[in-house]
């Protein structure tokens, strides 16, 4: 075996949808393989033939690929360390198991086949994230009552087991280093026993922190969204999720928390990562996310905005989309997750938005004339109505009313977007154009 190789795995047994503890290890092994130019591969753990199933491997993998998180070789991919899913790979769990039997360290008994765990080894690794553990092997797999419990490594239906299915696997596709939930610590001694045993090399480990929700208690259903898709559905962007999910257990050194995927693929450390259980804050991602889509250009933002707008029932469709992403662009930043955001942005594609939220009644009777007289003037002044154009001349016909912004520009902005707060006002006049303008003053009785 080449040491200098770098191949990673992400092993999910397709027994559920992606979810973030899953998503999470497969970001680690990416981010590991991509830093060192190793091999990220895609293994499928469906041993369990109750409950695994094509369909859920299916959704894992979309799942794996909207967050960006690509695999080098995989059940769909191949590679020359193939099959990989490990339904595929019987002969060679019964071969190693044969191997076993021969050698007298492993034994049947009721149909399956045990890994005799001989008392009184010192087992011993080191984790790049939890550091050096040692465990006496008369400890590492137990019964109730403390008593050595030897290892099933194939179940009576003929099916292997996991801790022996994984050694087998990681040993044959050359992994060198397995990433994965500090849920395995407990699992990795029983392995490296079946490691020494077939006297295959062992790979280094590194298990990643817990994810605890906000009351510190491991993340779970409970918590909410666990699938990936329901925080797409919930208007999170694969690279708001992508960054979110890195800070879980990493700090970049330069100690920046928004950046890039090229940018953390550069500058991650697998020792860089703590022990400490992580917190998954949804005020975090909401940040992180709006972050990550300030970078976006107004041609991304538009593919993740328009979406909602569609289900939102807004006429996407009857717009230029250069016009709609300028729109966007002009938002400068609002709104945390994309949902917010086509909300925010509503009044640009549609009058009745506004109207269902405004009523105008707040407009007085002394105002109105002086406001109609204003917005005329604005109006027959609008030029080439661009931004510019339209303040300069906003701020003098204003002023030649006696009137300054906050009198005649906080009607004006609830007329065109039914909101209080919105990007600058002549903006969204520059962008809604002059007739729409027109259109919306006059309903409100103000042109
Ligand atoms: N199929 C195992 C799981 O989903 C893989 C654990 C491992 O990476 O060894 O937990």
């Amino acid at each position: 075996m080449d040491r200098n190789k770098v191949r990673v795995r992400f092993a999910p047994s397709p027994t559920g949808a992606l979810h973030i503890g899953g998503a999470h290890t497969a970001l680690f092994n990416y981010l590991y393989a991509r830093h060192m130019g190793g091999t990220f591969i895609l293994r499928i753990e469906d041993t369990d033939g109750q409950r695994s199933t094509k369909e859920y491997e299916q959704t894992i993998m979309d799942g794996l690929r909207w967050l960006g998180l690509d695999w080098d070789e995989g059940p769909d991919k191949g590679g020359s360390y193939g099959p990989y899913r490990q339904s595929e790979r019987m002969e060679n769990y019964r071969k190693y198991a044969e191997q076993l039997l021969d050698e007298g360290k492993a034994y049947e008994s009721d149909g399956a086949i045990l890994f005799r765990v001989e008392p009184g080894k010192l087992i011993q690794f080191h984790d790049e994230v939890y550091g050096d553990i040692k465990v006496m092997s008369e400890k590492a797999s137990v019964n109730m009552d403390n008593t050595i419990k030897d290892i099933v490594i194939m179940k009576k239906d003929g099916l292997p087991t996991y801790n022996y299915a994984v050694v087998i696997d990681d040993h044959l596709m050359d992994i060198s280093m397995v990433i994965r939930g500090e849920d395995h610590v407990i699992n990795t001694p029983k392995q490296l026993l079946i490691f020494d045993a077939l006297g295959f090399e062992r790979p280094s480990f590194a298990h990643l922190p817990m994810i605890l929700g906000q009351d510190k208690k491991k993340l779970s259903k409970r918590h909410g969204a666990t699938s990936v898709f329901e925080y797409c559905d919930m208007g999170y962007l694969p690279d708001g999720i992508f960054n979110f999910l890195a800070l879980l257990g990493w700090t970049p050194r330069d100690g920046k928390e928004v950046f890039t995927r090229q940018h953390a693929e550069e500058i991650f450390e697998i020792n860089q990562v703590t022990k400490k259980s992580a917190v998954f804050d949804f005020k975090k991602l909401d940040h992180i996310n709006q972050e990550q889509m300030k970078l976006m250009t107004g041609h991304d933002l538009y593919d993740a905005i328009a979406p909602f707008w569609k289900k939102m029932g807004l006429p996407v469709e009857s717009f230029e989309r250069e016009h709609l992403e300028n729109c966007l662009v002009a938002m400068g930043g609002r709104g945390s997750t994309t949902i917010q955001l086509a909300e925010y942005s509503d009044y640009f594609l549609d009058f009745n938005c506004v109207k269902s939220r405004y009523d105008g009644k707040d407009i007085t009777e002394e105002l109105r004339p002086k406001l109609k007289a204003i917005y005329n003037e604005l109006l027959e002044k609008w030029g080439q109505g661009t931004h510019d154009h339209l303040y300069n001349t906003a701020v003098e016909v204003f002023a030649a009313h006696e009137s300054n912004m906050k009198e005649a520009a906080t009607p004006m902005r609830w007329a065109l977007t039914g909101r209080k707060v919105s990007p600058g006002l002549f903006e969204v006049a520059a962008l809604l154009g002059k007739e729409e303008v027109a259109n919306r003053l006059k309903f409100y009785g103000l042109l």
